[in-house]
C-alpha cells in the first residue's frame, strides 16, 4: 500500500513536474508570443511609417498634380508641389471650385455626386476644363479615388496637364474636318510592296468619282483616281514622287460610272522619320468645264465666228503642211488672195447685218468650188483666200481661180437690195513664184492690189513687177509717215465758182504731198494708201488746220467765202471729229460759216456717222456730199440728213456730149437739189461745152480745171478777186 503510495506520490509528482515544466513552456510560449505579436506591432508601425513618409515623399514630388479633397466640404485638404505650380497658387484649405472655371462647376458637382454614388472606390474623370489662378484655362486628364483622409471623406485626384496633346488633337481634327470640306477630292495613299493603297479618301472624292469612301479605302491609288496606271503620264508622276518629288499634270479619267472626264491632279510625296516617302498625298478636281471651254476657245481661234471658215491663224496652221505636201508630190498649189470690192459701201449702205449676209454668201460660194482637200479662209473683213492644188499646172490654178471669181459674180437679194458681189483677185502659184509660204501670201495679197488697181472685178496673176510695186507700196507708206511728221504735206485750193456770176465763191482745199525722192505724188495714189494705214487722221487734222488758218485770212476780205475741206470716213471712225474740229476753229480763229466738210456717200449711211454730222453741223458750219451719184446710196439716206452741196461725180459731167445716159443723170441730180433747196455743185468740168450743158440746166456751182485747177494760196487769191470770171464767157 506504500509502495502503491510511493507509486502514486511518484507519479504525482512527475506529473507535476510535467505540468510544471508545460506551464513553463506554455509561460515561455505565451511570453515570446507577446513579445513577437509586439515585435510584429514595432516592425508595422515602423514599416508604415515608412510607407506614409515614402508615399508622402511620392505624393510630393511627382510631376504630375495631385491633390486631396474633402467630398463634402470640397475644401483641397492637400496638394502636391505639380498641383501648386500648375495651379498658380497656395491649394490646401481651398476651395475645389475655384480649379476650373465658373461655368464648369455645375458639371463637375453633378458629375462628383454620380461617382461617389456609384459606389466604385475610384476611376478616370476623363478631360477637364481647369483654370490657373491668373485665368489661363488648360486641359487636365482626371483619375479619382475615394479615401479616408483624416477621418475625412475625401476624393485623391490626380489631374495630369493635357493642353498640349488637346491642342495638337484639335488641330488635328480641325485638318481632318478641313480635308472634309474641301471641294478637291483628297486621297492619302500608303506606298505598299511598290503599289499604292489608299489609306483615306474625302467626301469631294466621293462626290467626283462617284466611288465611296468604303470602297476605295484599301483599294488600288490610281485605279480609283481611275487612271491607268501604265499610261506614260501616270507613269511619270509614280516616278517623280518615288523620287520624293511633287508633281502635278492634267489627266483624262474614268468616274465609277465609266463616264470620262478631265482632273488636274497634284501629288505630293509625304515623309515620315526616314528620307523615303511612307505615303502620297494626291488633290485632284473635275476640270472638264474649262477644258470644254479652252477647246472652244482654241476652236474660236483658228475658226472665223460668222462664216466659219478658218481664219487667218488657221491658214496659218495649215499652209505650211500643205506646201510641204506638194513639195513632196512634186505638184504645185496656188494662193488664191480674194478682196471683194466695195465692200464697204455695202456695209455702210445696207447695213452691218447685211454685210455679214454678204460675206457668208461669198464664204457659201467660194466653199462650193473647192475640193475637201483644198482650203477656204476668211483671212480678214473682207478678204478671203483660198489654197488650191491637185489641179495641174499654173494655168489650171489660175482657170480654177477665175471659177471662184464668176461663182461671186450672181445677184442675190439681201433685204429689198439685189447684191452682185465682186472681188479682186490675186495668185501665186507654188514653186513658180516662191517655195516659201509667207512669202507666196504676200505676193497673192501684192497681185490683188494690182488686180484691185485695174477697177473692180479683175485677176491678176503674181509677177517679178509687182514684187517691186507692192515693195514700192511699202516704201511709200514709210515716206508718207515721215512726211506726215516732219509736215511735209501742203494743201492747195481749186475754186468753186457761181455758175451765174462767174465768181469764185469758195474753194475746195486739197492735199498735196511732194516727196523729196519720189516728187509729186497723186492724192489718189497716197489717200487711199493713208486711209489704209489710218495716218488719213493726222492727214486730215494737219490739212484742216491749214485750210482753217487761210480761211479766216480771206474771209476778212471775203466774209461768204467758203472752204470746202474733205473728211475720209476713216476719220470718222478713228476720232472725235466733232471735237477735233471745233478745237480747230477755236484755235484758227475762222468762222464756222466760212468752213464746210466734204463727206462721202458713205459716211452719210453708216448709221453712226449720222449723229456726228448733225453735232458738225451745230458748230455752224456746212456739209457738201462729194462725188454724189458714184456710191451705192439711197435716196431715202439723202431725206434723212439734208446736206448744204451735193457735189455731182466728175463721171456724170464727164458723159455730158458724149452719154445720153450720163445727161439724163446730171439733169436729174440738179432737179433733185434744187427740190431739196441743196445747192448742186458740178465737178471736172473741163470743157466749156460740159459748162454750157450745166449752166442751161440750172446747175448752181462749177469747179474743173476749165476754170482753174487747185493751186497754191497766192495763186487761189487772185480768184477771189475775179480775175478769171472771162471763162465764163461762152
Ligand atoms: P475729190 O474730193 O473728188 O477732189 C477732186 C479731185 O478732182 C481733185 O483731185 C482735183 O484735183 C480733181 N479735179 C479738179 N478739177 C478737175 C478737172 O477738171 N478734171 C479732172 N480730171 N480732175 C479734176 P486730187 O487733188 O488728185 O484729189 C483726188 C482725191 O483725193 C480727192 O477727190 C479726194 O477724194 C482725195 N483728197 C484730196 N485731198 C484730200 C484731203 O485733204 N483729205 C481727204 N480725205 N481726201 C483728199
Ligand atoms: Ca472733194
Ligand atoms: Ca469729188
Amino acid at each position: 500500500m506504500q509502495f502503491a503510495s510511493q507509486d502514486q506520490l511518484v507519479r504525482q509528482r512527475i506529473s507535476l513536474a510535467v505540468a510544471s515544466a508545460v506551464g513553463v513552456l506554455l509561460l515561455l510560449f505565451a511570453l515570446s508570443m507577446r513579445q513577437r505579436a509586439a515585435l510584429a506591432k514595432v516592425a508595422s508601425t515602423i514599416a508604415a511609417t515608412e510607407a506614409q513618409r515614402r508615399f508622402q515623399e511620392y505624393f510630393e514630388r511627382h510631376p504630375v498634380a495631385m491633390l486631396i479633397f474633402d467630398v463634402n466640404s470640397f475644401e483641397i485638404l492637400t496638394a502636391n508641389a505639380a498641383a501648386q505650380r500648375q495651379y498658380g497658387c497656395e491649394l490646401r484649405a481651398a476651395s475645389i471650385d475655384q480649379l476650373r472655371p465658373a461655368a464648369d462647376v455645375d458639371d463637375f458637382r453633378r458629375d462628383l455626386q454620380r461617382y461617389v454614388a456609384s459606389g466604385d472606390s475610384g476611376g478616370l474623370g476623363g478631360v477637364r476644363r481647369h483654370k490657373h489662378a491668373d485665368g489661363t484655362v488648360f486641359y487636365v486628364d482626371i483619375t479619382y479615388h475615394f479615401l479616408d483622409f483624416a477621418g475625412r471623406d475625401a476624393c485623391f485626384v490626380t489631374a495630369h496637364n493635357v493642353t498640349a496633346h488637346e491642342a495638337a488633337k484639335k488641330a488635328l481634327r480641325l485638318r481632318s474636318r478641313a480635308l472634309e470640306a474641301s471641294r478637291n477630292a483628297v486621297v492619302i495613299s500608303s506606298r505598299e510592296e511598290g503599289d499604292s493603297v489608299v489609306t483615306y479618301v474625302n467626301a469631294a472624292f466621293a462626290r467626283t468619282t462617284g466611288r465611296s469612301v468604303d470602297e476605295a479605302t484599301g483599294a488600288s491609288h490610281w485605279e480609283m483616281i481611275g487612271c491607268d496606271p501604265a499610261s506614260p503620264d501616270v507613269r511619270s508622276i509614280d516616278e517623280s514622287l518615288n523620287a520624293g518629288r511633287a508633281c502635278s499634270g492634267l489627266f483624262r479619267s474614268h468616274r465609277c460610272d465609266g463616264s470620262e472626264y478631265w482632273i488636274e491632279l497634284n501629288a505630293s510625296p509625304v515623309f515620315g522619320d526616314g528620307d523615303q516617302p511612307t505615303h502620297f498625298v494626291t488633290v485632284f478636281s473635275d476640270v472638264s468645264e474649262r477644258i470644254r471651254y479652252q477647246d472652244q476657245l482654241r476652236i474660236q481661234a483658228y475658226e472665223d465666228a460668222l462664216t466659219h471658215l478658218p481664219n487667218r491663224l488657221g491658214l496659218k496652221a495649215r499652209l505650211g503642211d500643205l506646201v510641204k505636201h506638194a513639195a513632196d508630190q512634186g505638184t504645185t498649189l496656188a494662193l488664191v488672195f480674194l478682196d471683194i470690192d466695195n465692200f464697204k459701201e455695202i456695209n455702210d449702205t445696207l447695213g452691218h447685218t447685211a454685210g455679214d449676209e454678204v460675206l457668208c454668201e461669198v464664204a457659201r460660194r467660194l466653199s462650193m468650188t473647192v475640193s475637201s482637200a483644198e482650203l477656204v479662209v476668211r483671212y480678214a473683213g473682207d478678204e478671203f483666200v483660198a489654197v488650191l492644188h491637185g489641179r495641174g499646172d499654173a494655168d489650171s490654178l489660175v482657170a480654177a481661180a477665175d471659177e471662184m471669181k464668176n461663182a461671186l459674180n450672181v445677184g442675190f437679194c439681201v433685204g429689198d437690195a439685189l447684191v452682185v458681189p465682186q472681188a479682186s483677185v490675186g495668185i501665186a502659184v507654188y514653186p513658180d513664184h516662191s517655195t516659201d509660204p509667207e512669202t507666196l501670201l504676200g505676193y497673192a495679197d501684192a497681185a490683188m492690189y494690182q488686180a484691185k488697181s485695174t477697177g473692180p472685178n479683175s485677176l491678176q496673176l503674181f509677177n517679178p513687177e509687182i514684187a517691186s510695186r507692192s515693195t514700192k507700196r511699202a516704201l511709200m507708206a514709210q515716206a508718207l509717215r515721215r512726211a506726215i511728221s516732219s509736215d511735209e504735206i501742203s494743201v492747195v485750193y481749186q475754186p468753186r465758182v457761181n455758175s451765174i456770176t462767174g465768181r469764185t465763191i469758195g474753194f475746195e482745199a486739197l492735199a498735196r504731198w511732194c516727196d523729196p525722192e519720189q516728187g509729186f505724188v497723186s492724192p489718189s495714189l497716197f489717200i487711199p494708201l493713208a486711209e489704209e494705214t489710218g495716218s488719213i487722221v493726222s492727214i486730215g487734222e494737219r490739212v484742216l488746220e491749214q485750210a482753217c488758218r487761210q480761211t479766216a485770212i480771206w474771209a476778212q476780205e471775203y466774209p461768204d467765202l467758203v472752204v470746202s475741206v474733205n473728211v475720209s470716213p476713216v476719220q470718222f471712225e478713228r476720232s472725235d471729229l466733232p471735237f477735233v474740229i471745233a478745237e480747230t476753229i477755236k484755235r484758227t480763229g475762222v468762222c464756222a460759216h466760212n468752213l464746210e466738210l466734204e463727206i462721202t456717200e458713205g459716211v452719210l449711211m453708216a448709221p453712226r456717222s449720222l449723229a456726228t454730222l448733225r453735232a458738225l453741223r451745230e458748230l455752224g458750219l456746212s456739209i457738201a456730199i462729194d462725188d454724189f451719184g458714184s456710191g451705192y446710196s439711197s435716196l431715202s439716206y439723202i431725206r434723212t440728213f439734208m446736206a448744204d452741196r451735193l457735189k455731182l461725180d466728175m463721171s456724170f459731167v464727164r458723159g455730158i456730149g458724149c452719154s445720153r445716159a450720163d445727161e439724163v443723170i446730171v439733169r436729174a441730180v440738179i432737179a433733185l437739189g434744187k427740190t431739196l433747196g441743196m445747192r448742186v455743185v458740178a465737178e471736172g468740168v473741163e470743157t466749156p461745152e460740159q459748162l454750157e450743158f450745166l449752166v442751161d440746166n440750172g446747175c448752181d456751182e462749177v469747179q474743173g480745171f476749165w476754170f482753174a485747177p487747185p493751186s497754191e494760196a497766192v495763186t487761189a487769191r487772185s480768184y477771189l478777186r475775179g480775175e478769171h470770171a472771162a471763162c465764163m464767157k461762152r
